[in-house]
């Protein structure tokens, strides 16, 4: 697609010449193999589930873009609460300075995800600063408790924390991070408990099964974990670093039950704190508002993002144990020197409010467990590709891995995207979603009906079709 091409609208040329996209090649955002070399589309409103561009061609939000839009587009309750406050109080800063709806919010989040009391809420504006807050605060807190020595971090093979320095440094991988290595420092790498691909893993790949379910193995992703640990002078790390049971960016690795359970003892014995990004996972994504802690972990820091504010502006949140926040409010303790300039700001924050209240009304734990239940229902539709190598999903979130061989496991060859050329068809057919490599990625907003959400897999399926079965 060449800059002055004529099917190219005027706003697609004015966005061509002056936007630089998130994780897009520049030169040629969306040329073969990988996209269908059309032009970026341009979308202009949405409502609900639906997206809509600057044509008025509609497409079906299949992964609540890129995983922030929680409720759904233009919901009336997440609007009238930011358009109210917005003429009430629109911004202010949080230097030595509160707002009654930051104040608020960090009340009513410590109640409602049911984190111990003294838990402190710094506020941000994306999930890599609320990584970085936290990563600097686990820092400090050693340091203030006389435990320095504590400096180094734990992360799990593939995991991703977002794109500052210190959370590039907690995620691992090559793709990325190649040239930026040297700005980096170093972490331990944990191999990621993701059963498909878990080399411990003796069963064979059933057609219509999740892995995780159908796994053969002793735990071993427990002990590989032990083995980082003692073999790394254990006194000497600071925290480990976990999505819980959904880790994205890496390609929808899912994580079996109980892991968070069995690591614990482990952790605590070292004394190593454990900070869950939950930027992905939280607020409802996988069906509870904090999965690491339904699945029986303690961290001592959260980091929210994404759906926060409900998806409908930049809000971000590390919630931090009172073990870790505790020596910063001594009365002769220091500052945390760390701060942004839309700290707390105020109509995120009433947005990601009336979105707790969401979660609790509409969109309730009985809402949420039917909306899985359907969209699992409507993703076994998948398992007639051959090349459709697990189907895995977590409350909200259903994950499509293709590869080139069911019975190997296979992946197919990166140079042939063809993860991207399946999403490219299916935006196309009018469904957007972003895929991870090959795997393929729906996570509807939670107002989705039975019907869009069948319809979303319907559309994948035909998108798969056409790509490799021609
Ligand atoms: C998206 C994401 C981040 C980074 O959040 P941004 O708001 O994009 O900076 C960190 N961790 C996880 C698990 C994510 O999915």
């Amino acid at each position: 697609m060449r800059d002055d091409n004529p099917s190219m609208t005027e706003l697609q040329k004015i966005d061509r010449v002056h936007v630089w996209h998130p994780f897009t090649k520049l030169a040629n955002p969306l040329q073969p193999p990988s996209g269908s070399g059309d032009p970026l589309i341009v979308i202009t409103r949405a409502s609900g589930a639906i997206l809509c561009d600057e044509n008025g061609k509609e497409y079906l939000d299949g992964n609540a873009s890129i995983w922030t839009c929680l409720h759904g587009h233009g919901d009336e309750r997440l609007t009238s609460a930011v358009c109210h406050q917005l003429q009430k109080l629109d911004h202010c800063s949080a230097l030595g300075l509160a707002n009654d709806q930051a104040a608020l919010l960090a009340a009513e989040l410590v109640e409602a995800l049911n984190l111990p009391e003294g838990t402190r809420v710094f506020f941000s504006s994306d999930g890599s600063s609320a990584i970085e807050a936290g990563l600097k605060i686990l820092h400090q807190a050693r340091q203030l408790r006389g435990e320095g020595h504590k400096k180094k971090f734990l992360n799990f093979c593939g995991s991703y924390h977002g794109d500052t320095v210190g959370a590039m440094s907690l995620s691992h991988s090559p793709l990325f991070h190649r040239p930026f290595a040297e700005m980096m420092f170093d972490a331990l790498h944990v191999p990621a408990p993701a059963c498909y691909r878990c080399p411990h893993n003796r069963a064979l790949p059933e057609k219509g099964a999740d892995a995780r379910l159908t796994r053969k193995c002793h735990w071993e992703c427990v002990r590989d974990l032990e083995r980082v640990i003692t073999s790394n002078e254990p006194r000497n790390i600071n925290a480990a670093v976990i999505e819980p049971r959904v880790q994205g960016a890496a390609g929808f690795l899912m994580h079996p039950r109980g892991y968070q359970q069995k690591i614990r003892p482990l952790l605590e014995e070292h004394d190593i704190w454990l900070m869950t990004d939950e930027i992905l996972t939280g607020m409802g994504r996988c069906g509870p508002l904090l999965t690491g802690v339904d699945d029986g972990a303690h961290p001592q820091i959260v980091a929210l993002g994404k759906s926060l504010s409900g998806g409908v502006l930049p809000l971000a949140a590390t919630l931090i144990a009172p073990e870790v926040a505790g020596p910063f409010s001594a009365p002769d303790a220091p500052i945390f020197y760390h701060g942004h300039s839309y700290s707390g700001n105020p109509p995120a924050c009433a947005a990601a409010r009336a979105s707790l209240q969401m979660l609790r009304g509409k969109h309730n734990t009985a809402h949420r467990k039917k909306f899985a239940s359907i969209l699992a229902e409507a993703s076994k539709i998948f398992w007639q590709h051959d090349n459709v190598g697990d189907v895995r999903h977590e409350g909200g979130i259903v994950a499509i891995e293709l590869v080139e061989d069911f019975a190997s496991r296979k992946p197919f060859p990166a140079y042939k995207r063809v993860g991207a050329a399946v999403c490219a068809k299916a935006a196309e057919l009018g469904l957007l979603t972003r895929p991870v490599g090959d795997c393929l990625v729906l996570m509807p907003p939670l107002c989705a009906t039975e019907e869009q959400i069948e319809k979303m897999c319907q559309l994948l399926s035909v998108a798969i079709k056409c790509v490799l079965n021609k």
